[in-house]
């Protein structure tokens, strides 16, 4: 008996840990459909389809190979639904003297590893996950005795660890960060490239029907899947960003327009967490493309920090935090998800636009994540398990390990400031300066207060009120705070108003009629 290799739906990575030192002519890999995976929370059906399109892409790579691969699929017979059944059951198929297999995306899914060698009665070994630029030991040991961990301290860090963007030990260009330059709307004759989508192959297109059959009550479009299955793919997705996108990526990296879902972004997330392409890659890729002249540092240092500061600093923050972190609620938040994440059914245009469109494409850029949906959530006081588990639900690219930090720790200020030093709370005036969203809205950004005030304004103020006391030491709060000593009691009092009003309304209400 040979080894049984464990090979995961997010791990679809030709250089995966478990799969090194295979032996084809004794080893199994095991890639399991299992239901449990696809309903612990109601995943867009895009995003089902992704993973299961990558996995039976990735293990007909494999078998071309002369591995063996044992693929389970989600409607075999005999499929119990669940990653340790699988196992044990492939571990009765193949009787391996031992199972071997890499450190997950997920702490649910790590728990479930610990079991198996109980389940099995064979060694189990995990391996660490070095798909990633910073192993989460040397996370730890960073974040060790720091007060306060801050995501631009760990960038430079991984700058000089990695020598990307460096000239000798200083960073390209004279200065670390590019960020100032990066906060253009979209004017007016500015046409964002169509991205290059990947038409679906005959192995998608039979994944399709079947997620068409068995997730009917799933959130989301399928028509129009157009995300990379492959590796292939999603090198050629790459080339096209960074070719068409990247040059001016950072100038509109914080703008948002109605009709363009895409903008100046990379489109990579789902790739990446999938395993399909890897971050030292897109890095190099970027500061190739700055060395031959072809891109400005503003678009290459900002792209560059989101994948080797931002995506890299939420994995550690994850790992070192969990599992107490999912249950962070700092602020207090209470109030239930309205209807109208799910519907898109609402008169605000920026909620209506952000939420449709994720939809039709499980996609949604980082700053309508960020400063439309979280802000919402963080100003209306969202209870973060729910807002948690839509955006587990709603994107393609969702896994916990980089979701959750995002949306507890960044868009909801739910871990009390662990990730980031303050809240990105914001109010209309951000939305009507970085989009073209209120222009057709049914509320006016520019008044506060009464009924066709724009709702983000009021409840702003309302928000800030609410936490004074708990913000009055931020020194990154301190301007909103100064505002609201000097604000006439009144027109408080007329803000607060109607943001309990807008609370208390239709637009607000977790079902529909309720
Ligand atoms: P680009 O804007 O082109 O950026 C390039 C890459 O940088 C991304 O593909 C991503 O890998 C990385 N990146 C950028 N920002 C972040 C960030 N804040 N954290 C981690 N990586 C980042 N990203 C996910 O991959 N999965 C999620 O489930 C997810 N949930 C989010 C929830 C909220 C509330 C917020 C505010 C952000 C979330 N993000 C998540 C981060 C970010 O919004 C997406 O990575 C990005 O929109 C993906 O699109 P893109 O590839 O076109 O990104
Ligand atoms: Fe959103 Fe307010 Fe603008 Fe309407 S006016 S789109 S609610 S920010």
């Amino acid at each position: 008996p040979g080894v049984l290799r464990v090979v995961l739906g997010d791990q679809c990575s030709r250089g995966l840990s478990a799969l090194r030192d295979l032996d084809p002519a004794r080893d199994v890999v095991l890639m399991a459909e299992v239901m449990g995976e696809c309903t612990y929370v109601r995943h867009h059906r895009q995003k089902i389809v992704l993973v299961l399109s990558a996995m039976r892409h990735f293990a007909r790579a494999l078998a071309a190979r002369g591995v063996r691969v044992d693929h389970v699929r989600l409607d075999e017979p005999g499929n119990t639904g669940s990653l340790a059944g699988e196992v044990a059951r492939a571990a009765a198929r193949h009787a391996p003297e031992r199972i071997v297999c890499t450190f997950p995306g997920e702490w649910r899914v790590l728990q479930d590893m610990q079991g198996w060698e109980a389940a099995t009665g064979l060694p189990v070994e995990i391996r660490e996950d070095d798909r990633f630029l910073c192993d989460l030991g040397w996370f730890r040991r960073w974040a060790q005795g720091r007060r306060q961990l801050r995501m631009e301290f760990f960038y430079r860090e991984m700058r000089r660890a990695t020598g990307l963007l460096m000239e000798g030990a200083a960073p390209a260009g004279g200065a670390w960060n590019y960020d100032a330059e990066n906060r253009r709307r979209l004017e007016a004759g500015v046409v964002p490239p169509a991205p290059r989508r990947c038409p679906p192959d005959a192995i998608t297109r039979e994944v399709m029907a079947l997620v068409e059959a068995r997730f009917p009550d799933h959130f989301g479009s399928l028509e129009g899947f157009a995300w990379p299955v492959t590796a292939r793919e999603a090198e050629t997705a790459l080339a096209d960003f960074i070719v068409h996108r990247l040059p001016r990526f950072g100038d509109y990296q914080d703008a948002m327009a109605t009709g363009e879902p895409v903008l100046f972004h990379a489109l990579v997330s789902t790739s990446l967490n999938l395993g399909l392409l890897s971050p030292r890659a897109c890095c190099e890729a970027a500061e190739a493309a700055w060395r031959a002249g072809h891109a400005p540092l503003n678009a290459v240092e900002g792209f560059i920090r989101q994948i080797l500061g931002w995506r890299e600093y939420v994995r550690g923050i994850y790992w070192l935090k969990m599992p107490d972190y999912a249950g962070l609620n700092a602020l207090g938040a209470r109030r239930p998800l309205p209807w109208a994440f799910w519907s898109g059914e609402t008169r605000m245009n920026c909620l209506k636009q952000v939420v449709r469109q994720t939809r039709d494409l499980a996609y949604a850029h980082h700053i309508q994540r960020l400063m439309v949906t979280g802000n919402l959530a963080l100003l209306a006081g969202l209870d973060p398990a729910q807002v948690n588990e839509w955006y587990m639900a709603v994107y393609a690219d969702a896994f916990e390990w980089v979701e959750l930090p995002n949306t507890h720790g960044m868009a909801l200020h739910a871990d009390g400031g662990v990730m980031a030093s303050k809240p990105y709370a914001a109010s209309g005036a951000y939305i009507s300066r970085m989009s073209d969203y209120c222009r057709g809205c049914a509320y006016d950004a520019k008044q506060s207060t009464g009924p066709a005030a724009c709702p983000m304004n009021a409840l702003y103020w309302d928000f800030v009120a609410r936490h004074a006391q708990r913000f009055a030491a931020n020194p990154r709060m301190a301007m909103p705070l100064q505002t609201l000593r000097k604000m006439d009691p009144q027109r408080l009092a007329a803000l607060r108003e109607t943001a309990a009003a807008f609370l208390a309304g239709p637009e607000m209400a977790p079902e529909p009629g309720q």
